[in-house]
């Protein structure tokens, strides 16, 4: 992409209510734009991120067994009288009457939706077990969004739901999110703790959320100190016969609750370096609830000795358009963000010290046309700005490699190289540049 043609509206300053980092540089950067309170305009750039987290989260929902569907975000009220829940969702609920003055919703959640398409299909055991997911846009009429996309009341949200014939099932499905979640925030260059969570009325130990440290964070959370640096397991595993319950354990076993769960003595009994009060970003939530929605919703299906069952089901979240807040809070600097190469909007940003400059326009051009043979991702920043303006931008977008083209080096043969990570530069040929990069 050339930026001569591109639509990258950098500002020189956040707006004034832009409280937290992760908001000032997204608005900075020319990331996305508020259109209302709590919605956002995705530009451009900030798509290009959101699009990559996304594909994340499905690569390994769909390693883990998952299934994509892709269900409306308009909803009938009349389902979530089955379940429930409509009287009791309350205000963070977007109501909604259409022409023929039938109540519908904009959904903030889809268990009731799930498990609606489900009913209508699947009878018997012999289909279980199933997990089924999309990534749809949800609303929530928060009572005070804020943080831009970290509490928006319009957000894109990952979210899936296991069924299975009995808790054993039910117990390994939730296994299965459970690794799958500490692969995919690694993926991303995130330590995400799973913390015990609250599971409401249906009790049980069965919901964990996943969290990000930050300052910023708007949770209180508590754990071991070992669990922030502890390695994901990665992809390797038999994820449909494997026993996954002792990667669960390896983590479960160390204590790590959020504020609602938090148990003091428990967490005092550890001995003192060991122990981590700090805040914390909500980036995944996973929930086993049993046949709460099943039952009343009469999701049942055939049992091996005939008889009929409601079906044991759960529900993973992850807030993907929050996640691109929790990654900028956990990587940036004075100059802006940093971008885990797995998510960045560009692999790498050409910077023409001197456009209009016949050679180092030609070797700018050669290097933006092998980049993309080679199927890189680049920005080639064209413009007649500045050299000064031109770095600003690349630090403050973040990108993770620099390619800078200037003259005297072109007059010696050389571009330089700096990883936007460590600021480290080097000078090279073109052509050993490129190997490197590609
Ligand atoms: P929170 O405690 O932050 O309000 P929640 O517990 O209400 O979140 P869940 O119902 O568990 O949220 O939804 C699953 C995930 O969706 C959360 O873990 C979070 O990452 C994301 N999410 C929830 N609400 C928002 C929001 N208003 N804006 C952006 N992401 C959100
Ligand atoms: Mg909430
Ligand atoms: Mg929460
Ligand atoms: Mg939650």
């Amino acid at each position: 992409m050339r930026l001569s043609r591109y639509f990258l509206p950098v500002l020189k300053e956040a707006p004034s209510d832009a409280q937290i980092v992760s908001h000032q540089l997204m608005l900075r950067a020319g990331m996305i734009r508020q259109e209302a309170a709590g919605i956002y305009a995705w530009l451009p750039l900030g798509l290009r991120v959101l699009n990559k987290i996304e594909q994340i989260v499905r690569e390994e929902m769909d390693r883990a067994g998952a299934i994509e569907l892709l269900m409306p975000t308009i909803q009938l009220a009349d389902l979530w009288r089955e379940s429930g829940r409509y009287d009791d969702y309350g205000d963070e609920m977007l109501r909604i009457t259409d022409r023929h003055k039938r109540e519908l919703l904009f959904g903030p959640t889809a268990e009731e939706v799930v498990t609606d398409i489900f009913r209508a299909s699947i009878k018997s055991y012999k289909d279980l077990p199933k997990n089924l997911y999309n990534i749809q846009w949800k609303f929530r009429d928060e009572r005070r969004p804020r943080f831009g996309v970290m509490r928006g009341r319009e957000f894109f949200m990952k979210d899936a739901y296991s069924f299975d014939l009995d808790a054993e099932g039910a117990r390994k499905s939730y296994n299965r999110m459970f690794v799958a979640y500490l692969n995919l925030f690694a993926r991303m260059g995130l330590k995400a703790v799973p913390m015990r969570a609250d599971t409401g009325p249906i009790g049980g130990d069965l919901s964990h959320e996943f969290i990000v440290l930050a300052e910023t964070g708007e949770s209180a959370v508590f754990c071991h100190k070992d669990l922030v640096e502890m390695p994901a397991p990665g992809p390797d595993l038999d994820w449909i016969n494997g026993d996954l319950q002792p990667l669960v354990n390896q983590r479960t076993a160390l204590y790590a609750a959020t504020e609602e769960m938090h148990d003091e003595a428990a967490f005092n009994a550890l001995p003192e370096d060991d122990r981590l009060s700090a805040r914390g970003i909500e980036v995944g939530h996973i929930f086993s609830f049993g046949t709460k929605y099943s039952e009343p919703m009469k999701a049942t299906v055939q049992g091996p000795d005939g008889q009929q069952v409601p079906v044991q089901m759960g529900s993973y979240g992850v807030g993907v358009s929050r996640l691109l807040g929790a990654i900028i809070e956990a990587s940036h600097d004075e100059g802006g963000i940093i971008w885990p190469e797995s998510v960045a909007p560009f692999d790498v940003g050409i910077v023409n010290m001197r456009q209009g400059d016949a050679a180092c326009d030609e070797v700018c051009d050669k290097a933006y046309a092998a980049l993309k043979a080679a199927g890189k991702d680049v920005l080639y920043d064209d413009t007649d700005a500045r050299g000064g303006a031109k770095f600003a931008t690349m630090d403050l977008i973040g990108l993770p490699w620099q390619l800078i083209v200037g003259p005297k080096g072109v007059a010696e043969g050389v571009v330089e190289l700096k990883n936007r990570k460590t600021g480290e530069r080097q000078s090279a040929s073109l052509d050993a540049v490129l190997e490197q990069l590609v």
